[in-house]
């Protein structure tokens, strides 16, 4: 119960903080948190995206490119750091490495090399595959074995946007070479890996909401059918030759 004295106290002091409302504001700003600290450096880098943030323009926004490379990605490896500075032996290995054998990775730190180690790894390799193609599909031996696998590459485009609308919350799509050499398209969940796997990615889609929720909102179909037109075949093709040597 508030009394009339109560009332009269409170309205008063309302208008004693009216009157000194630039002093306050002043006190408010001098007390406000520090900006938080800088990505915790480390041995993890965030690599240039190495092309414009609008080069994939009007399939994915600029503004979509920069948030995803320089926030998003930032934050897995400012995270990665973070997890390697606990285990300083691990200092010398990349997110690759780290990721193809998380057993030799503490577990103190496991799941962060996990998730922020696949974050970074994945998002490395999506950056590199991706140009814009102006329709061009996949040639020479990886297109061989496309067609081997999946009939063609309208079956193959067919096979993986199914498998990327399947994905339920936030992962990849990803066509894999297994150790048999065998092409295969798997999603994983999170920032989980092939390489945990043993298995080489050659094409890789983020299904994250990140990925494409400010131009496509939930219409991630939409998002998927325009990846086929920044698909950077050259950059797949040479992971497949890599990968079956
Ligand atoms: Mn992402």
């Amino acid at each position: 119960m508030i009394t009339r004295r109560q009332a009269f106290k409170t309205a008063a002091l309302g208008a004693v903080s009216f009157a000194t409302a630039a002093h306050w504001s002043r006190a408010l700003a001098q007390a406000l948190p520090a900006p938080p600290p800088p990505t915790p450096t480390g041995p993890h880098k965030l690599p240039p995206l190495g092309y414009a943030f609008d080069a994939l323009e009007p399939h994915i926004d600029a503004q979509t490119m920069q948030i995803h490379h320089g926030k998003h990605h930032m934050a897995y490896v400012g995270n990665l750091n973070k997890a390697i500075a606990e285990a300083p032996e691990l200092a010398a290995k990349s997110a690759e490495d780290l990721i193809r054998s998380l057993s030799a990775v503490p577990e103190k730190i496991r799941t962060a090399v996990r998730n922020h180690g696949g974050g970074h790894a994945n998002h490395t390799f999506f950056w590199q595959l991706l140009k814009k193609n102006n329709g061009a599909e996949p040639s020479g031996e990886l297109a061989k074995a496309i067609d081997a696998k999946f009939k063609n590459y309208f079956t193959f485009k067919q096979v993986f946007s199914e498998a990327a609308a399947k994905v339920f919350g936030s992962g990849w799509v990803w066509l894999t070479v297994d150790a048999n050499k065998e092409l295969r398209i798997e999603s994983t969940a999170n920032q989980d890996s092939p390489l945990s796997a043993g298995r080489s990615p050659i094409v890789a889609l983020d299904v994250w909401e990140h990925a494409y929720y400010l131009k496509y909102q939930n219409k991630r179909a939409d998002y998927v059918a325009e990846f086929y037109h920044v698909i950077n075949w050259d950059f797949a093709a040479a992971q497949y030759q890599k990968a079956v040597g």
